[in-house]
């Protein structure tokens, strides 16, 4: 079997904010900068037409990376690679820049609320040219609207005149707009209810399907994740502590985070089973814990893991950064 062409990769990527006050109040405090490290040393890859999903609860820096991966921040350590070249230089060519586009948690927020439809779909295509003549330009965005379930017509209304749902579709529509081959899809479900979420999801596999596109998906839910994961990587306190194929994860999962994450979600086998929240707050990213940033929650914590940072064990395809997995303590 030949080797998939990686469409995204981050080699050794770390992020940070500086998170400190103003420089005459930290004079007359005699504080330091302060820095939040919202990514800690991240490497991963997306081959082409596959799911990357990065889960991981609030906070855990997967949002930055959603950011990270279109540009929108600079890696402050590392290098994000698109199509083998760095990101900043891809970003540079217009022909590579519209192969990329992010979908965002909100459609209400992220499309202009007084633009027609047709126009906030029209807008990539005009931006690369890809259409000129107006008939051209409204058969393409006629074409768009039904590939995502929206008719002609919908491209006379406004944003405020549709559901969550058929605003995530206009979202999903005018991201096509630029015939991308890359999604960046932060959250596109976690403001839609329920019954709406699953329409949503497979739409996206659909269209990852006919039109062979990759996906970086970011998600706090894990079983939205498994809806829609070929490769998986948990994220806590900025570090990828689990990576892998989904489904070997799903089945057996290794690290105790990624075990509680999954006992926490809804089994549709077994209704009325009570389900454990993973227990704890998660730390501050300004002040992580020392050694393994989990061992304050952990319930395998040993001494090692409060001083040690834990380094990366491969078993069968699946990397995990924990002492007890390392030691063969974690199924006792
Ligand atoms: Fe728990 Fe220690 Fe593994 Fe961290 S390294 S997850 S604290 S057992």
């Amino acid at each position: 079997m030949t080797a998939k062409r990686i469409v995204l990769e981050a080699i050794g990527v770390s992020h940070f904010f500086d998170v400190s006050r103003p420089f005459l109040q930290r004079l007359v405090a005699r504080e330091q900068k302060r820095r939040l490290r919202a990514v800690d040393d991240v490497s991963f890859a997306v081959p082409a037409g596959t799911t990357f999903a990065l889960v991981g609860e609030s906070g855990c820096g997967k949002s930055t990376i959603a950011r990270l991966a279109v540009g929108l921040h600079a890696a402050t350590i590392g290098e994000i690679r698109f199509e083998n070249k760095p990101l900043s230089a891809a970003r540079a060519q217009p022909a590579l820049r519209r192969r990329m586009n992010m979908i965002f948690q909100d459609p209400y927020a992220s499309l202009n609320p007084r633009w027609r439809v047709r126009d906030i779909v029209a807008e990539p295509i005009r931006a690369f040219t890809l259409a000129t003549r107006p008939n051209e330009v409204q058969a393409r965005v006629g074409s768009l609207l039904a590939e995502v379930g929206l008719t002609v017509r919908d491209g006379d209304r406004y944003p405020h005149e549709f559901s969550g749902g058929q605003r995530q579709r206009v979202s999903i529509a005018r991201a096509l707009a630029s015939e991308p081959e890359f999604l960046v899809c932060d959250e596109p479900t976690s403001a839609l209810d329920v019954s709406v979420q699953a329409q949503i999801l497979n739409l996206m596999r659909d269209l990852q399907r006919r039109l062979g596109l990759t996906y970086l998906f970011i998600s706090h839910n894990l079983a939205v994740v498994r809806h829609m994961a070929d490769r998986l990587g948990v994220m806590y306190l900025g570090r990828i502590v689990e990576l892998g194929p989904a489904e070997a994860i799903f089945r057996g999962p290794r690290h105790p985070y990624t075990r509680l994450l999954l006992e926490a979600i809804p089994d549709l086998e077994q209704i009325g089973r009570r389900r454990t929240p993973v227990g704890g707050e998660v730390p501050s990213p300004i002040a992580p814990p020392s050694g393994c940033p989990f061992h304050p929650r952990c319930p395998l914590a040993n001494e090692r893991c409060r001083i040690e940072k834990p380094a990366y064990t491969r078993t069968a395809g699946v990397e995990v950064a924990c002492h007890a997995v390392e030691e063969g303590r974690e199924r006792a």
